[in-house]
């Protein structure tokens, strides 16, 4: 019957989880001092080209939610994009299966100088759960030139921007 139903649903809390918090603090300090240290490096903000080279997509739900409604970092300058011809950055998540390893070569030469790859967690690092299956050559290291790791199963936001900005101020001094 709908009217009982619809009495229900007027006089009870939905059954959906709460919504998150927003951000704290940290965050938000993460992603202005990312901007400014790109801006010093490349004049401009920062463009990521994610590239999944076999992951089981949990580190690719961490670098989406970058740029979320929750944490929506577009707002700082930091960018998603769609193509590896418009990166700074190639974000590698997950082990690098052989499957991949060509396709991974081809967006790193298709990337335009000044260029960076980052070994997204603990697959991209060294093979992580994956390590030692006959599909894979190993981390994102047996195929790429990576320039930095950030560790973890997956990495949360926070410790995506630390890795950002480590290699940003890096580059800019
Ligand atoms: S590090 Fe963890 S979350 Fe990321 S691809 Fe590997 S298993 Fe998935």
């Amino acid at each position: 019957m709908l009217w009982p139903r619809l009495a229900r649903s007027l006089t009870r809390r939905p059954e959906t989880e709460p919504a998150p918090l927003p951000p704290d603090e940290m965050v938000e300090a993460l992603a202005e001092r990312l901007e400014a240290a790109s801006r010093r490096r490349l004049g401009r903000s920062l463009a990521i080209r994610q590239v999944d080279s076999g992951s089981c997509n949990g580190c690719l739900l961490e670098i989406h939610a970058l740029s979320n409604v929750l944490h929506d970092l577009e707002r700082f300058g930091l960018r998603l994009v769609a193509s590896p011809r418009h990166a700074d950055v190639l974000l590698v998540t997950g082990p690098m299966t052989r499957n991949m390893a060509e396709a991974a070569e081809r967006a790193l030469a298709c990337t335009p100088d000044p260029k960076w790859v980052i070994a997204c967690g603990d697959c991209a690092s060294d093979g992580g759960v994956f390590k030692g299956s006959y599909a894979i050559e190993g981390g994102v290291g047996a195929v790429l030139p990576v320039d930095l790791v950030i560790p973890g199963c997956p990495p949360s936001p926070a410790q995506l921007l630390e890795g950002l900005l480590t290699l940003m101020e890096a580059q800019a001094e």
